[in-house]
């Protein structure tokens, strides 16, 4: 095989009123960052420190629309989430800068395979294959901070065939965007097209093939996405 001939694309996700869209580095992801979902999964918000893990950059479906339903699972869940993209970084960020590294904002769905997750949870194992699979992180055009600042506040819902599943508010977040950053910078060199899943509100559940799903957060964006 000529190596002239590999093709690799980087993923891109549209900006709202730009012609250029946001380049994808690397997708990271927080657990557990509203009370009622960490309890709903088994954990005690009051004592846990935030944990991340990642998806792969192309696992970014730009603007939803009709998806395959995904290998390998019979346990696909939904987790709506508002979505940092960063256009700046760094290493150990102080929270009271970490807001000027956001270039904008929009909402995804952290697509999530619950029965892998859970074997990895009980084996000890990671989980890359559970939360890191091909079309796993349908996302909203971002949305540039200069339009519409930093929301710290707002209605976050996901509906699946019109009936709403998750409704949660922003507010709501243990650790606040500001503070996610600062923390995540502790560990990795945050660089721009790094995005940041920020975790989801309760009400997590199954999705099965024909399913809609519509998510939205107030005042950021909404995405669509239909399961053959
Ligand atoms: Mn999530």
């Amino acid at each position: 095989m000529n190596p002239e001939s590999l093709v690799v694309e980087i993923p891109t996700v549209p900006i709202v009123g730009s012609e250029k869209p946001f380049p994808v580095r690397r997708i990271w992801c927080i657990g557990r960052n509203y009370a009622e979902h960490a309890r709903e999964m088994g954990g005690n918000p009051e004592r846990e420190a935030p944990f991340f893990f990642a998806k792969p950059a192309d696992a970014v479906v730009p603007g939803g629309g009709t998806l395959p339903f995904p290998l390998a699972t019979a346990d696909l869940h939904h987790e709506i989430e508002l979505v940092v993209a960063l256009g700046g970084g760094g290493i150990d960020i102080p929270v009271g800068q970490a807001l000027d590294c956001v270039f904008g904002y929009a909402v995804g769905l952290d697509m999530t395979r619950r029965d892998l997750q859970a074997e990895a949870k009980k084996a000890g194992r990671p989980w890359a294959l559970a939360k890191g699979f091909d079309e796993s992180c349908p996302i909203s055009p971002i949305v540039p901070a200069s339009r519409i600042g930093h929301p710290d506040r707002g209605r976050i819902e996901l509906k699946v065939n019109g009936a709403i599943r998750q409704q949660g508010d922003l507010a709501d977040m243990i650790w606040p965007v500001a503070e996610a950053i600062a923390y995540l910078s502790r560990f990795v060199a945050l660089a721009p097209g790094d995005l940041l899943m920020t975790g989801t509100p309760a009400g997590v559940g199954p999705v099965r093939p024909g399913d809609r799903l519509v998510g939205l957060c107030e005042g950021v964006g909404a995405i669509e996405v239909d399961y053959l």
